[in-house]
């Protein structure tokens, strides 16, 4: 599942490829699940707008629309879930199965949805949207420690949960927590206010890591010819059960917060 670093790679790339440009048509798939706005909507939404911006809402990629005639801003907002691509190319190349929306471009080429577990989601709005929650990258440690502070959940709980932060997922939740040193069931109400500082710089970093690694693969994500996978930055204790710490050699623990899989490493993390 795209986390936020993809999730904003996939933004960034897709800006450099379609902004400006105009949807001159679109067409909507018959399969109900990828529309969370009317599939009528979404046509009259998209098309004649012009792409202004593409950009990264937590885990949403936005399109700013521009309309002619049309005072109003709507944004184009959609959700990958697990497996959705959004991929841009000329008519030529072979539509793949499971394409559930094609909004044909004035430069010529395409812009394609395709979601084989259909588990992702397109939505048109009027409006600002800025989904729940704050922003990872852009809130003061003052402001992360004050959200957190009272919770007396787990603190990988915490980092989960949208209302609090939005687009933090699994994997750069365990990885924050272990450049911290926290362990993920200590409840966030336990932690100074010195250990959230350094798990916000822990999370901060570790997002900015993954985006700066997601620049050179970017074209596995939104050009037609490359191949669908998300590319992975070193994991230190993610996915890593049972392997040698890289920072002091003990193995690996995984246990279960929150209902997911979370890793960490029993030496360094308190
Ligand atoms: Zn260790």
């Amino acid at each position: 599942m795209p986390e936020l670093p993809e999730v904003e790679t996939i933004a960034n790339g897709l800006h450099k490829r379609v902004a400006g440009d105009r949807i001159e048509s679109v067409w909507v798939g018959a399969k109900p699940e990828p529309l969370k706005s009317p599939a009528t909507e979404i046509s009259r939404v998209l098309e004649g707008a012009r792409v202004q911006r593409v950009r990264r809402v937590g885990k949403h990629i936005v399109f700013d629309l521009e309309s002619p005639g049309k005072q109003d801003e709507s944004q184009w907002i959609v959700h990958l879930g697990m497996t959705g691509r959004m991929l841009v190319c000329s008519p030529e190349v072979e539509t793949p199965k499971h394409t559930h929306l094609v909004a044909k471009l004035g430069s010529g080429r395409e812009l394609r949805f395709v979601d084989p577990r259909r588990f992702g989601r397109l939505e048109v709005r009027s409006g600002s949207f800025r989904g729940p929650g704050a922003e990872p990258l852009q809130v003061t440690t003052q402001e992360f420690s004050e959200m957190f502070h009272p919770s007396k959940a787990p603190i990988k709980a915490a980092l989960l949960n949208q209302k609090f932060l939005h687009g933090v997922g699994n994997i750069y939740a365990d990885e924050a927590l272990f450049r911290a040193g926290i362990r993920p069931r200590r409840r966030a109400n336990s932690l100074t206010r010195a250990e959230l500082g350094k798990l916000h710089q822990g999370l901060k970093k570790v997002l900015q890591a993954a985006i700066a690694a997601g620049g050179s693969s970017i074209s596995d994500y939104v050009d037609a010819d490359g191949e669908a996978g998300f590319f992975q930055i070193q994991h230190r204790v993610y996915g890593r059960e049972d392997k040698p710490c890289l920072k002091c050699k003990t193995a690996i623990r995984k246990i279960v917060v929150a209902g997911r899989g979370t890793h960490y490493c029993p030496g360094c993390q308190k």
